[in-house]
């Protein structure tokens, strides 16, 4: 991550020149939304040279893109806050302090936009001129009207020849009504002065938020809401926050209410977007507390940090002298937090060697502190180990998950499990059990009923895709609800459907039917009774139960088909031959075989020395026998993904 090199590279904690304290009034503190490549961090880039933050030589594209993984694949997976000074251009107006959170646009990486807008009072709610209001456009927005934000809409790259500014204007207006809409070219930078401008104008100044209402708030209270974090090997965790009263010291003793933990602040700064230190961070500010603390479980997105200063300390301990050492009376501060992301996605992951075990563990944790929506818990298996079950947002988490352990923490030889949406089990007894992965489904005879989660998935596509998009959907059990027309041009399309159908290949399918103009986002609804199989895989005759799944019972004997044909392109050969076969509740269902790979063991000796090669064929057999009888066959990861597309 660039953003650890500059920490190390010595700039973490560099003393800027005194900055002067902001009056609250002079502060806007606002996101930008979007869905996916519509130009949020374009725009950042042009705010961040319009303000000078970012000097000129040091600038690059989608500058607040920080990780390297965001820049290869060109998108954003982590919101990047950072703050601007701005002068408009009106005379006698001094500078603002303008803190922006850049955010990502993927459905996967929705909870990081959830939080950012916790910690704003405004969004600006960019729509790509040429692709118009995309599904992420609409869920960001609910989201953002939902927490009674005020929204700034601005229609982007209206430098591009095929942009529709005037069309899009009022598919727009159709649902934010009247008001000013801009249109702006983040690349050319047209507009964004204006832009800069108009958020000044309509967002509002800091506000406080949730608990005793500020005028029965006694001075002495100090509190912040921790929308995000991450890990410094010197100054231990760092709370991203949003100050909501008082202000922040270094060596303020602070209180987390939630985890019920205290620590003393090491350091306060706010983000350039790298670290810069400063003396305190002021009710209205967004910035970093360093905790020192190096448990990276004792810090929790969501959990309001709280000061209390002396008077305010002896007071609330006289009031509550019967409550003694607890944090309960600490509770009346909670600032409104987040509700906990719901993971879709649960894998498994082992480390191949079971020593690394604790490495991820620890890995894991600090990955938590900078991706709230990961959740994890010890999970065992008699082939692979100890390792975690982890719950994702989505296959694109997932993989960023693993790509990130591998790159940021050396975990390069991780086994996952195929990935799965959660069951529940209706057992004879009347109990219900909820199952991680097919592996863990007792035979038939044990249960009454499996139900599976179902989804309202929302798909939007221009009109001349339809007849694509509704294919596609049919061929995985979705039940249509409603069609609703934004334009002549573009619609509406609103689906149930179980989560299994749509976690893995189906957005690139739907992308791949409307040349990449059709959208979605989805919400979870409830479990649902579903008539599924479980469908083994086993290898050269034994079980791989990651490779197991539930599926349709009507579709399983041909899926059992797919995946071992498939398996068979998919699998390296071995030295021995290799049987796959696909098992519906114990009876195989379908068989191939990988034919063993021959090597030729004598090819180094040459002449006529029959009785020397003889004998290497026979150790090569003796060794081939011991392979095939250990009966491991390496599986790839890749190969689990792979598996999952159709
Ligand atoms: P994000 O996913 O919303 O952060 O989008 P990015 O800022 O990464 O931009 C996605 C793509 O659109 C990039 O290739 C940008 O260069 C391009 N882009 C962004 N804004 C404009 C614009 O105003 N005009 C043109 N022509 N391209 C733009
Ligand atoms: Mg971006």
């Amino acid at each position: 991550m660039r953003f650890r090199q500059i920490i190390f590279a010595g700039c973490f904690g560099r003393r800027n020149p005194p900055t002067l304290i902001m009056d609250t009034n002079k502060i806007r503190n606002f996101s930008i939304i979007a869905h996916i490549d519509h130009g949020k961090s374009t725009l950042a880039d042009r705010m961040l040279e319009i303000t000078k933050t970012v000097e000129a030589r040091q600038m690059q594209n989608q500058y607040l893109d920080m990780m390297d993984l965001e820049r290869e694949r060109g998108i954003t997976i982590k919101m990047q806050p950072v703050r601007m000074e701005y002068t408009p251009n009106s005379p006698r107006e001094s500078a603002y302090i303008l803190n922006l959170i850049d955010t990502p646009g993927h459905v996967d990486f929705s909870y990081e936009v959830s939080r950012s807008l916790a910690a704003v009072e405004g969004v600006v709610l960019l729509v790509d001129g040429t692709k118009g209001i995309q599904a992420q456009t609409l869920a960001h927005l609910y989201q953002a009207q939902k927490q009674k934000l005020v929204i700034i809409p601005a229609i982007n790259k209206i430098d591009l020849p095929n942009s529709r500014p005037e069309e899009i204007e009022l598919e727009l207006r159709k649902i934010l009504g009247e008001g000013e809409i801009l249109k702006i070219s983040a690349k050319e930078g047209t507009n964004v002065v204006q832009l800069l401008e108009a958020i000044i104008e309509k967002v509002p100044s800091p506000q406080a938020k949730g608990g005793p209402s500020l005028k029965d708030r006694p001075s002495g209270i100090s509190r912040a809401l921790i929308f995000d974090s991450t890990y410094d090997d010197y100054k231990g965790v760092l709370a991203f926050v949003r100050v909501f009263d008082g202000s922040f010291k270094t060596g303020n003793k602070i209180k987390f209410i939630a985890q019920k933990k205290d620590a003393e602040i090491m350091e306060v700064g706010y983000f350039k977007p790298q670290l810069i230190s400063q003396k305190d961070l002021n009710q209205g500010e967004i910035g970093y507390i360093a905790t020192g603390l190096k448990d990276p479980t004792l810090v929790r997105v969501g959990d309001t940090i709280l000061s209390l200063n002396d008077a305010e300390h002896t007071r609330t301990h006289a009031e509550n002298k019967n409550l003694s050492a607890s944090s309960q009376h600490y509770s009346a501060y909670v600032l409104p937090g987040y509700s906990e992301p719901r993971p879709v996605v649960f894998a498994s992951i082992f480390p191949k060697e079971g020593a690394d075990f604790n490495v991820l563990r620890e890995a894991l944790n600090k990955l938590k502190l900078s991706d709230a929506a990961l959740s994890f818990e010890p999970d065992s298996q008699e082939v692979l180990g100890r390792g975690y079950r982890c719950g994702f947002l989505g296959s694109l988490h997932m993989e960023i998950v693993l790509e990130r352990l591998k790159r940021e923490y050396n975990l390069a030889s991780l086994i996952a499990t195929t990935p799965s949406v959660v069951y529940e089990l209706i057992l004879k007894n009347g109990e219900s059990e909820t199952i991680f992965s097919a592996a863990d489904v007792p035979t038939s005879d044990r249960y009454t009923e499996i139900r599976e989660p179902w989804v309202a998935l929302n798909i939007l596509t221009p009109t001349r895709y339809l007849g694509g998009v509704l294919e596609l959907v049919s061929w995985r059990r979705g039940v249509h609800t409603d069609t609703e027309y934004l334009s002549t041009e573009r619609v509406q399309i609103k689906y149930e459907i179980p989560l299994a159908e749509i976690i893995v290949d189906f957005h690139d399918k739907l992308k791949g039917v409307s040349s990449g103009f059709a959208s979605l986002s989805y919400e979870f609804l409830e479990l649902r009774k579903g008539d599924l199989a479980r469908l083994d895989i086993l290898v050269a005759g034994e079980l791989v139960t990651a490779l197991s799944r539930l599926v349709p019972r009507d579709q399983a004997f041909e899926e059992g088909q797919r995946l071992v044909s498939k398996l068979k392109d998919l699998l390296p050969r071995e030295l021995f031959k290799v049987s796959l076969q696909a098992a519906i509740g114990g009876k195989i269902v379908a068989r191939e075989d990988i034919s063993a790979l021959k090597k030729d063991v004598t090819g180094y000796l040459y002449g006529g020395d029959i009785t020397r090669k003889m004998k290497l064929r026979e150790k090569q057999k003796r060794g081939k026998k011991r392979m095939k009888a250990s009966g491991r066959v390496n599986i790839p990861s890749s190969v689990f993904f792979e598996l999952l597309k159709r």
